[in-house]
């Protein structure tokens, strides 16, 4: 399914109808998207999906077996990749070498002067606060501290289209906060990011534009309102301080549990837009507590795509367990 409706058609990636077979088992059929320029897109699916599979066509790690890929409107070529950041999440950085030494190898690797790199790191060191770690060896260093060295080696060379594969892995709450800060800055300053992930959460706070692969296949595309909206149930969640006789028959009271001294009740309307022919009858009959409808998150749309299990109440479980 695709919800697309992206007007202004600027799109840094246009990925159209790529396959891709491992031996015996085929890991992308047939899939198309397209990254809109400047935006943070979510690129989800469970474990196997075949999401790394895509990422590592479009770094040019691996080769499609079929389809067609454009950057900048212009056929994908090698030259491309100083223009795409790739965090992968196998993390690889060589262990024996220095912290510092070994971010100047790799930002020349990018085209990077060394003049140019060094002002750059020098302005990442201080942003982080690791300016003693310049000398260590990255084995000497905790994992957490690894994440964040190659996450600066990804972003030295500002690319305008930047692939983090899970990027929150392996940090703290407080350093995962400043890696999302910096990844809206990044976009603020127009860089556009592909997310992979299973951190729902992140995708609800950062993801403009979302695809889902589940067994190989897109099997959603759009931004995130759109795909919001269209999952919408018209199930509202209600606190109300006596029972609910009558509604009347656009309303369905789907479950009502006792919260310590008043109700809570989920109740589907036939349609949209009857939220203030709900509220009518409700005030009729209770003290209304709290009044809410239900937008699905993206782990129940998540859940619902990929189990086909469908709920009104929040999942609160992470994506993995569906696997
Ligand atoms: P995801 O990133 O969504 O978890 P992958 O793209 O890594 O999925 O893998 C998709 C499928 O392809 C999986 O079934 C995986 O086992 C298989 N696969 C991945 N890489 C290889 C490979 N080099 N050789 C054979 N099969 C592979």
């Amino acid at each position: 399914m695709s919800l697309d409706k992206n007007s202004t058609n600027d799109f840094i990636l246009d990925v159209q109808h790529v396959s891709k077979m491992y031996a015996t088992h085929q890991a992308l059929k047939d899939v198309s998207l397209s990254v809109p320029r400047g935006q943070i897109f979510g690129l989800l699916g469970p474990n196997g999906a075949g999401k790394s599979t895509l990422i590592r066509i479009i770094t040019q790690i691996i080769r499609r077996d079929g389809g067609e890929i454009s950057f900048n409107n212009k056929p994908l070529n090698p030259n491309d990749a100083e223009n795409i950041g790739y965090l992968p999440e196998e993390r690889g950085l060589y262990k024996k070498m220095k912290v510092g030494e070994q971010l100047l190898y790799l930002a020349r690797l990018k085209g990077l002067h060394k003049n140019e790199a060094m002002e750059r790191l020098k302005i990442w060191f201080e942003k982080f606060d690791i300016k003693p770690w310049w000398n260590k060896k990255v084995e000497d260093l905790s994992k957490g501290m690894q994440q964040k060295i190659q996450f600066v080696a990804t972003v030295l060379s500002k690319p305008a289209l930047l692939i983090l594969d899970e990027p929150f892995s392996g940090f703290d709450p407080i350093n995962a906060n400043i890696i999302k800060d910096e990844i809206l800055e990044m976009k603020r300053n127009g860089t556009t990011i592909i997310f992979s992930t299973h951190r729902m959460e992140s995708v609800e706070e950062l993801c403009d534009h979302v695809a889902l692969i589940n067994k190989s296949e897109k099997i959603l595309d759009g931004s995130k309102k759109d795909i919001k909206n269209s999952y919408k149930t018209n199930v509202y969640q209600i606190e109300h301080a006596k029972n609910i006789e009558n509604l009347g028959d656009k309303f369905e009271v789907l479950e009502t549990e006792n919260v310590d001294d008043h109700f809570l009740s989920y109740i589907q309307a036939k349609q949209s837009g009857l939220s203030n022919e709900l509220l009518h009858h409700l005030i009729n009959q209770t003290e209304i507590i709290s009044f809410q409808e239900r937008i699905p998150s993206f782990n129940d749309i998540f859940i619902m795509l990929v189990t086909g299990k469908t709920t009104y109440k929040n999942t609160q479980q992470e994506v993995q367990h569906y696997e």
